[in-house]
């Protein structure tokens, strides 16, 4: 599996490759193409935060009360079936195939409270930091280079404009029934970043080390190759 190219030139060393930035900055196109071509596994942490939104939702459990929440999730089992050919993930919580949920407008809406919650957070952390143990990785979300992976070799942080992620959502989202308009996309990526990035609790922040690439004007493959070239000057061990 992998690029052959790739992994010529390359010694096999499990390597750690935390990507971070706000919603709709290309993390998981970027972080699934890039985990194919160098043979890694290719995590998204923020469909964790959106399967236990989605359960809480559909268990009504009061999400603002964090004790309640927080024991609710304590019981869960969370699990990622992952397709190695396309690194396409699918989540199971408590066994049960949760993934076609994960876009809903009242998990979309919900999740960031969610993952405001100090105890939650501990959990998935704690569940992240196991499934990158011992092996390559490259893993997305909002807290992996500064929490959940503090000593990954190779840190990004991608950004866009919110004029450019909202387009992006927009383009994802345009077939599907009651989707929004450019303007509420942009007014709820508004409000999204904001609790993500104010909260209390590792909040989305450039971790020191990592490399930012503004994603806006590039294509995925040249972002990609952006972050082999990075790889490639890391020094093996
Ligand atoms: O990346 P995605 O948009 O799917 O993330 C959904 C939400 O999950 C984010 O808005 C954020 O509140 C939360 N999240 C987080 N920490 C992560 C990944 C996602 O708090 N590592």
């Amino acid at each position: 599996m992998g690029d052959e190219k790739f992994k010529s030139t390359q010694k096999f060393i499990p390597i750690q490759i935390a990507i971070d930035g706000p919603a709709a900055s290309g993390k998981t196109a970027v972080g699934k193409a890039l985990s194919k071509k160098i043979g890694a596994l290719f995590i998204d942490t923020g469909i964790m935060y959106r399967g236990i939104t989605y359960s809480a939702l559909e268990n009504k459990i009061p999400i603002e009360n964090q004790s309640i929440l927080s024991k609710f999730v304590e019981q869960l089992t969370i699990d990622f079936l992952i397709d190695k050919k396309n690194q396409n993930s699918q989540l199971l919580i408590n066994k049960i195939n949760v993934t076609k949920f994960l876009k809903r407008k009242d998990v979309e809406f919900n999740v960031s409270i969610v993952s405001n919650c100090k105890r939650v957070r501990k959990i998935m952390v704690k569940k992240q930091k196991q499934i990158a143990q011992n092996r390559s990785v490259v893993m997305v979300g909002r807290d992996i280079g500064t929490v959940v992976l503090p000593e990954a070799k190779i840190k990004i942080f991608l950004t866009a404009s919110l004029k450019t992620r909202a387009s992006r959502k927009f383009q994802e989202i345009k077939k599907s029934k009651n989707h929004s308009t450019v303007n509420q996309i942009i007014l709820e990526l508004q409000r999204r970043d904001k609790i993500d990035s104010t909260r209390a609790n590792s909040p989305l922040s450039i971790p020191k080390d990592s490399t930012i690439i503004a994603t806006d004007s590039s294509t995925i493959t040249k972002t990609v190759n952006q972050i082999i070239k990075i790889i490639q000057k890391y020094p093996a061990n």
